[in-house]
């Protein structure tokens, strides 16, 4: 059997911690006669936040402020400086690999530890956000042949020109998924600071439970929209190969939550979990001339700028105007409006507002695929919490509605618990 288990940065937050994880790597090798164990850690937790903050400080001292989104917003967004901003985010992961490597050394177990290039991570050369183009396991086949735990650094690759680079916020899941399914791991752990994937943040509504099964399509949803316990490109790598991801804690021994592929009792839950994201900004446009092609310019330029734009409003006014709403992730609010600044609208331009107090709650299940009346119980439950929603989107088995960000928690809980989310009451003593 080979385990490929990621240690995420709080499980390494201290030398007590990675201590413990080189405890447990050695125990599963032992324990579970002839395992083959390929280790994948993100940077100790804060040290990513803290690199960024250090480029920040040096080139832009006055932007500190740290967004955590898809990819790194750093100050300057000129390629040099992302090469170089890539060669130092991988640190992190390098320190900590080498770190849980001596340390499993240090528990009787025969360890090494690869960064990027070393582990055969091959991406493309978008820094800050890298494909994976594919991974070359022969190194760590003969390490792990030779009877060594490998340690991998997560988050990071290598490019064409052995340049470092890293693969977006969270990466480290990412390539997790990656190795095991190169490898054709039979399980993927994550192992984090929560016992598995609830039905919201726990850390944010107490009520909430763990789920024990999850279908990739509902996890693929909720990391999409918020539930940043594994990155979403994880879980599409996951799906399309068929990677069994297990998220457990990494205190103790407890099964947490298997992601898997969907099974037929799944489609009776009507929603198995809802996500906050707080992350957003919305752009509005009053007064855009109704007419073939204008709305296109509109995201041609946010495609120009790599900006992604998640809901889009349009209301046909009078006059031949129309107004565009959209949203954008809160980094991007100021490239997206300098750039739309610029767009030629003809005589009558537009008026262009934009607000970041707003933030998107998603419910979450394959039961929406099979019944009706969804959209207007989450409307209700909102409307009776007195909180007014701003934009709607839909799909298939997900409803996301942006509200103020004031509300964004109570309508977080109104949701989770009117759709019947909630753990049971504690007993009354
Ligand atoms: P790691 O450092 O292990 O990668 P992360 O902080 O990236 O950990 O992810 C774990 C965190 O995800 C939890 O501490 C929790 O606050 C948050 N989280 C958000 N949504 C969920 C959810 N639905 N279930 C479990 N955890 C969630
Ligand atoms: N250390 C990286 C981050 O903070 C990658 C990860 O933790 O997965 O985004
Ligand atoms: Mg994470």
């Amino acid at each position: 059997m080979l385990v490929v288990q990621k240690f995420g940065g709080s499980s390494l937050a201290t030398l007590e911690r990675i201590r413990h994880c080189a405890q447990r790597c050695v125990a599963v090798a032992r324990d579970r006669d002839g395992d083959r164990v390929v280790v994948v850690v993100s940077a100790m937790s804060g040290e990513t936040n803290r690199l960024i903050g250090v480029a920040n400080a040096l080139v832009q001292p006055e932007a500190h402020e740290v967004h955590r989104g898809p990819y790194v917003p750093s100050a300057v967004r000129t390629p040099e400086h992302e090469r170089e901003l890539d060669q130092l985010m991988a640190t992190g992961e390098i320190v900590s690999a080498a770190l849980l490597a001596m340390a499993i050394q240090g528990a009787g177990g025969r360890s090494l530890s690869l960064v990027g290039r070393q582990l055969g991570m091959q991406t493309d050369r978008s820094f800050g956000r890298a494909k994976i183009l594919g991974v070359d396991t022969a190194r760590i086949l003969a390490e792990l042949d030779a009877g060594s735990i490998v340690v991998c650094a997560g988050f990071q690759g290598t490019d064409a020109h052995g340049d470092t680079t890293t693969l977006g916020r969270g990466g480290s899941d990412t390539s997790a998924v990656a190795l095991a399914a190169a490898l054709g791991a039979d399980v993927c752990e994550i192992l984090t600071d929560v016992d598995g994937v609830y039905t919201t943040d726990p850390r944010v509504v107490a009520t909430a439970r763990k789920i024990e099964r999850l279908s990739y399509e509902e996890m693929l949803e909720l990391a999409g929209q918020g539930a940043k316990v594994l990155q979403i490109r994880s879980v599409e790598l996951a799906m399309r190969y068929g990677v069994h991801i297990h998220v457990r804690t990494s205190l103790d021994d407890r099964p947490g939550t298997m992601i898997v592929p969907e099974e037929p009792a799944m489609e009776s839950i009507l929603v198995s979990g809802v996500a906050l994201e707080r992350n957003e900004a919305k752009v509005t446009l009053l007064g855009v001339p109704d007419v073939p092609g204008v709305v296109a310019t509109i995201f041609a330029a946010m495609a120009a700028l790599d900006i992604i734009v998640d809901m889009i409003i349009q209301n046909a006014g009078a006059d031949g105007r129309a107004d565009v709403t959209f949203t954008v992730p809160e980094g991007e609010l100021d490239r997206a409006t300098a750039a739309l600044a610029t767009v030629q609208f003809g005589e009558r331009p537009p008026t262009i507002t934009s607000d970041r107090e707003i933030c998107k709650i998603s419910i979450v299940g394959l039961g929406m695929r099979t019944h009706a009346g969804v959209a207007a119980k989450a409307f209700g439950l909102l409307a009776a919490e007195g909180i007014n929603v701003q934009m709607v989107s839909t799909s298939e088995i997900k409803i996301s509605v942006v509200v103020h960000e004031r509300y964004g928690e109570l309508a977080l809980r109104a949701l989770h618990d009117g759709f019947g989310l909630a753990t049971a009451a504690a007993p009354a003593v």
